[in-house]
């Protein structure tokens, strides 16, 4: 893994939490994407070489709203930057961790992403991420 790229954050309501995380950081974000697969809307802020990635839901059965529902607004996973997610998903099985995609799909921000399960990373939701080719 090269890099921890983005971290992500649920929250309730984008527009204000832009306004929130736009004060907290000092920065605008670069920008905003609603990636209907996973049924939510997402914004990025670039912290130097990392981002945050905030989620909000736009179903009430989308992984976020559920995530929500029973921990509260938060960080929602960690991101790690590879060269290709499909190459690590499989070394990642090798290893015996259970992933939630066993292909990359097609994420927010031209990537290329794919979950493990947290219940094999110490109850934190890992996502690996490329650059879409
Ligand atoms: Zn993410």
């Amino acid at each position: 893994m090269n890099k921890i790229e983005h971290i992500g954050i649920a929250v309730k309501d984008i527009h204000a939490s832009n306004e929130l995380f736009s004060k907290l950081l000092n920065t605008q974000p670069y920008k905003t994407e609603e990636v209907e697969s996973e049924g939510v809307i997402t914004s990025f802020f670039m912290i130097g070489e990392t981002k945050i990635e905030l989620l909000q839901a736009t179903k009430p059965d989308s992984a976020i709203a559920k995530f929500i529902e029973k921990k509260g607004e938060g960080i929602h996973h960690i991101a790690f930057g590879v060269d290709n997610a499909d190459f690590e998903i499989g070394r990642l099985q090798n290893e015996g961790f259970e992933m939630i995609h066993q292909h990359a799909k097609p994420g927010a921000d031209n990537k290329m992403i794919a979950f493990a399960h947290p219940k094999c990373t110490n109850g934190v939701l890992t996502e690996v991420c490329s650059e879409r080719p």
